[in-house]
């Protein structure tokens, strides 16, 4: 192509992704046919894409990124079969496995998580669901850290619960509940079969009719076609969901996903853009994998996606939370939270 049609193939993109954008800013649902033109588009349409998912994400979040820790509440030993899970009945990888973790561990992973300048603490289980005693245990420890860190956003991944389950935790303290589709209903039995799909959305369903807020996101990687993801960012919008971890598969070897390479940067670009033009008013978090699958352009997640999660993952490292504030502040964004009286503690000094 000449430079004369580089530049105008460059702003007919420029347009088509200008389009997208204005719709995601009226909420208006993505068309199947442009998210299939999104998801496939050449890298060089990248910058553009991005434009678009960032006007979206400005809209709502600013230049805001929230800092989000996991806390893995008891390793292994689920008799679930996940495929891309290291902690699953069928994984023989080499992680470490423990049970329930006392409710101090609970407050200490929290106050930790509020010291790394964290809005959010996320409290993992591997199991299919939790126990009523599992319910009373998380139930004392949201109390404790509710009272200690009054500011600090709490989440539960306690596998498939009942509304009743959800209801207590959130009168305790707890603010969203996590259950992942993870990928499409089409896709979903090659990844798992002791669950099924509407085990997952009948768990995000009961949380939100619970009045805690729905976190429910995907794996981007795992096999799916394009097509499962525009099903399940419809879905997750049909759910209305108001936190949407999008995750991207690290194979861990000894799971049955171990094998499959990791996903491509540029396609995990154009995926954090489809799930933030699909739902323009959730948060986004760029979550599991993202160090893996991004290198050395996981700071441009941050133009689609409002929130990281620091210091690692259930089972794996990730980046620190130093290292991501330094990427925040070098891409021109902010941490949630810096700068204003945080977690209740510091009121004092202010007053
Ligand atoms: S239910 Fe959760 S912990 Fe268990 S195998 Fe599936 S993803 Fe892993």
């Amino acid at each position: 192509m000449s430079g004369r049609d580089d530049t105008a193939a460059a702003l007919a993109a420029a347009g088509a992704y200008r389009r997208l954008a204005e719709q995601a800013l009226l909420d208006r649902p993505l068309a199947r046919d442009e998210a299939r033109a999104l998801l496939a588009s050449p890298d060089a349409d990248l910058p553009a894409v991005l434009w678009a998912a960032f006007a979206a994400r400005s809209r709502h979040f600013g230049r805001r990124v929230k800092l989000c820790v996991l806390q893995n509440a008891r390793s292994g030993l689920c008799p679930e079969d996940c495929g891309y899970c290291s902690q699953s009945a069928v994984s023989t990888a080499d992680i470490r496995r423990y049970r329930l973790l006392p409710v101090a561990d609970l407050v200490a992973g929290a106050r930790r998580a509020a010291a790394t300048g964290a809005s959010r603490y996320c409290m993992v289980t591997s199991a299919r669901g939790p126990s009523a005693s599992d319910i009373a245990h998380f139930a004392c420890a949201a109390r404790a850290i509710r009272a200690e860190l009054p500011a600090l956003e709490l989440c539960v991944s306690l596998g498939i619960m009942e509304e009743g389950q959800a209801r207590t935790l959130g009168e305790a303290g707890v603010d969203f509940v996590n259950h992942n589709l993870n990928t499409s209903r089409r896709f979903y039995p090659a990844i798992c079969s002791t669950h099924t799909y509407d085990d997952r959305m009948a768990t995000v369903r009961g949380s939100s009719r619970a009045g805690l807020g729905a976190c429910s996101g995907v794996i981007i990687g795992m096999g799916e076609t394009h097509e499962d993801l525009i099903d399940v960012a419809g879905e997750l919008r049909a759910l209305a969901v108001t936190s949407l971890p999008v995750n991207f598969l690290h194979p861990i070897e000894g799971t049955p996903l171990g094998a499959r390479p990791a996903p491509g940067a540029a396609d995990c670009l154009r995926a954090l853009a489809l799930f933030r033009l699909a739902n323009p008013r959730a948060e986004i978090r760029a979550a599991g994998g993202r160090e893996r699958a991004l290198g050395a352009a996981q700071g441009l997640a941050l133009f689609a996606a409002n929130s990281i999660f620091v210091e690692g993952y259930l089972t794996t490292p990730g980046q620190r939370h130093a290292d991501a504030r330094a990427m925040i502040r070098a891409l021109g964004f902010e941490v949630e939270g810096e700068g204003a009286p945080r977690h209740g503690q510091d009121c004092a000094n202010v007053m």
